[in-house]
């Protein structure tokens, strides 16, 4: 018998601060956290940098293709209003295999959104202004506390203790603190992944002739050049590029910089010239072993940092975040513990396949086209004039950019939570 004295049990327990506290206060933290506000769950923020620092326009040069489900998402957090004037949609995509100087090779892949009913693929969206808008809609939601400037230095079970020493105590510990996650480190979560040897290399330009709501990707030796649709006459460029070509190009001043790109970019959009600063970013895979241990899970680049070739690693996070925040409202409505080992398991069984798919396909298709081998040259344009010659095949992946495909949580549907 544990009580033969059959005196009142006294647990000590420690004083919950929050419902989740959530470790990164990037996209996807503050994206979970609006959704399970939804839900009636309260939630805590921190994130080692101050918000000045995350808010200025130039923190991130990243501009970023939001397929459709994740629009949908945004919307029904709230979110979509306050940047919709700054997204640009996104109307065909353009993929053809080129070399430096040659323009693109016969055959190319084109996916026109008339194809599908829903409008669309997606919206290109500048980091700065999503950033903004995300910290604005925490600061207005009453469930949702945001502590900026805390650096999380260790963790327990649902709580987390900062640099100045205090301790704050959640039901579950979510950790949304991107690619090299502290959260999962520290609750022993190996990871799988390398590097690619390749930096992406990503600025804006200004040019001359619309570019009529076409992305284009090139296929380039040293890795794909994309170059995605701004408001008016501008583009996102994301020039991926091997080492040690690329550190040389970011090193390199603005004029050597265009002067190499030119070549790459062609003249299709007429004259090009940089607005802004230029961003470099090392590219590599790292997917988490498992995205849940004990009253903890991992949600976006904290779970699964891919390459961005194919221009999806936040909307798999936002579709991590859509499904975290559906399984933990359903757990709440059947009153069970938000932070048990099956609720956390359904999670984990929903975005683990998709996931490492996707982190899979990225991989391969980088190998496959990242190269100058004139046999592999000439499968993959092959393998593009199959996919074009077939409308299925076609529709099938523009209703994969649009992010229609697989299981979709309720928010990307645009239902309710
Ligand atoms: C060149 C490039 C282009 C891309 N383009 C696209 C695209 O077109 N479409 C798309 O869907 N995706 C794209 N991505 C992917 C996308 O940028 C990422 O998936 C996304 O930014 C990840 O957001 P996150 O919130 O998970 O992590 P992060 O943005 O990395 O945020 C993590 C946060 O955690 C905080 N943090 C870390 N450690 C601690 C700690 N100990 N204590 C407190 N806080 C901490 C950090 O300060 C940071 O704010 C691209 C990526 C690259 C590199």
């Amino acid at each position: 018998m544990d009580n033969p004295t059959s005196a009142p049990i006294i647990k000590v327990m420690a004083k919950l601060d929050t419902d989740i506290l959530i470790v990164g206060g990037g996209l996807n933290g503050p994206s979970l956290a609006l959704a399970c506000a939804q839900a009636g769950l309260s939630s805590i923020v921190v994130d080692a940098l101050p918000e000045i620092t995350r808010t200025e326009p130039d923190f991130d040069g990243r501009a970023y293709a939001l397929a459709l489900a994740s629009v949908r998402m945004l919307d029904a957090l709230g979110v979509w209003d306050g940047v919709a004037d700054h997204a640009q949609p996104m109307l065909e995509i353009k993929a053809s295999d080129g070399r430096a100087g040659e323009g693109a090779a016969p055959f190319f892949l084109h996916f026109d959104h008339a194809e599908i009913e829903e409008g669309p693929m997606g919206h290109m969206l500048e980091d700065r202004y999503l950033r903004r808008a995300l910290m604005t809609a925490m600061a207005h939601a009453p469930q949702i506390t945001h502590r900026p400037g805390a650096r999380v230095v260790s963790q327990g079970p649902g709580s987390v203790t900062l640099h100045n020493g205090e301790t704050l105590h959640g039901r579950l510990l979510i950790g949304a603190d991107g690619r090299r996650s502290g959260v999962a480190e520290r609750a022993g979560i190996k990871r799988t992944g390398w590097g690619y040897d390749q930096t992406a290399l990503v600025c804006a330009v200004d040019h001359e002739r619309p570019h009529n709501g076409i992305a284009h990707q090139f296929f380039m030796p040293g890795g794909p050049l994309a170059i995605l649709p701004l408001p008016g006459n501008r583009s996102s460029i994301v020039w991926s590029e091997t080492e040690p070509r690329a550190s040389e190009l970011a090193a390199a001043d603005d004029d050597t910089f265009l002067a190499a790109l030119r070549p790459a970019f062609g003249d299709f959009l007429g004259q090009i010239t940089l607005t802004g600063n230029r961003h470099s970013y090392p590219l590599g895979l790292s997917l988490a072993q498992s995205f849940i241990a004990d009253r903890l899970a991992l949600v976006g680049d904290a779970a699964h940092g891919v390459h961005p070739i194919a221009g999806q690693g936040l909307n798999l996070g936002l579709r991590d975040v859509g499904a975290l925040a559906e399984t933990l409202a359903d757990a709440k409505r059947r009153g069970e513990d938000i932070a048990a080992p099956d609720v956390l398991a359904r999670y984990q069984q929903w975005r683990r396949f998709d996931t490492a798919g996707l982190a899979v396909a990225t991989d391969t298709v980088n190998r496959l086209f990242s190269n100058d081998n004139s046999a592999l040259r000439a499968l993959r344009d092959l393998g593009m004039g199959v996919v074009g010659a077939l409308p299925g095949l076609r529709r099938g992946f523009i209703r994969e950019a649009a992010g229609l495909t697989g299981d979709l949580p309720r928010l990307m549907q645009g239902r309710p939570l």
